[in-house]
């Protein structure tokens, strides 16, 4: 699959997500023809995250957007499945404390970037700040509207420090979410998943799918593009962006370190 083609939204570009069809699984049938790319994807990227971390010298973050139910957690759980988990760290992102709200809105965000070496996920993220911010009124427009342009310069100033950024929005449609919904109600499993202020969310699904529009649009970006995932059904959202990690990871090419040679010289008696 070519991702960057597929999936990418142009820098510069204006999004409308009704033109984004997110139950498309361009070519692949079901869960089963995707199964084996999968695994192989999860292989692969254990052999790239090795890498990464024996270069020691580069990171990346990967960030995860979506609405409820879109599948954050559940993209986490089999993307990574297969991955050292020394050298990955996930973070989500909830409201924040006080503590974090005398601060600037990057501040906690700045605190968790990956360091050299590491995978760094964010479920959920600085983008809640022109999100939830924007839609429930937390924030007058005068102060989330600066932020686009602040976050572009926050992660051009990671990219130039050696992290490579991949943004996912996991895009699900309304219908999905009540299935997904109504799902959390009927099964004691699932019960836990399920928050009564979601439903108040979901009222606002065109607020947030505005919101989102904005986000992707002002904030894609040649070093820090954003990627729009078709989430509809699970098994291909977790075979994109497994295939989308195994592309910034290959072409980011890291290298082992090599042996000075002094070490070279040693011998282990
Ligand atoms: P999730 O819904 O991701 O499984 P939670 O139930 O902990 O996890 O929800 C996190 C909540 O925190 C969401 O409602 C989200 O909108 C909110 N949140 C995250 N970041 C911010 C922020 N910067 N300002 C206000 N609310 C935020």
């Amino acid at each position: 699959m070519d991702c960057a083609k597929l999936f990418r939204v142009k820098p510069g570009s204006k999004v409308k997500l009704t033109d984004w069809d997110p139950s498309v699984t361009h070519g692949f049938k079901d869960k089963d023809a995707a199964k084996a790319e999968l695994a192989e994807n999860v292989d692969k990227l254990e052999h790239l995250q090795t890498m990464l971390y024996a270069e020691g010298r580069r990171s990346l973050l990967l960030v995860l957007q979506g609405m409820d139910t879109s599948g954050k957690d559940g993209t986490v759980r089999h993307v990574f499945s297969g991955l050292n988990p020394t050298g990955v760290e996930v973070t989500s992102f909830g409201k924040p404390t006080e503590r974090e709200l005398d601060h600037d809105f990057l501040w906690r965000i700045h605190a968790r970037t990956p360091r050299r070496g590491m995978i760094g996920v964010f479920n959920r993220s600085h983008y809640e700040d022109v999100l939830v911010v924007r839609v429930a009124n937390l924030q007058p427009k005068a102060v989330w509207s600066e932020r686009y342009d602040q976050i572009n310069d926050f992660e051009t100033m990671l990219t130039e420090n050696g992290t490579t950024i991949l943004k996912c929005f996991l895009h699900i449609s309304k219908d999905e979410q009540r299935t997904r919904l109504q799902e959390r109600l009927k099964d004691p499993e699932k019960n836990w998943k399920f928050q009564p202020g979601d439903l108040a969310v979901r009222k606002q699904w065109d607020a947030y799918q505005a919101a989102y529009e904005d986000a992707l649009g002002k904030c894609s970006t040649p070093h820090a593009p954003w990627h729009i995932i078709p989430a509809n059904n699970k098994w291909f959202r977790n075979l994109a962006v497994s295939e989308l990690l195994v592309q910034t990871l290959e072409a980011m090419k890291c290298e082992l370190p090599k042996a000075s040679a002094e070490v070279l010289k040693l011998k282990v008696e």
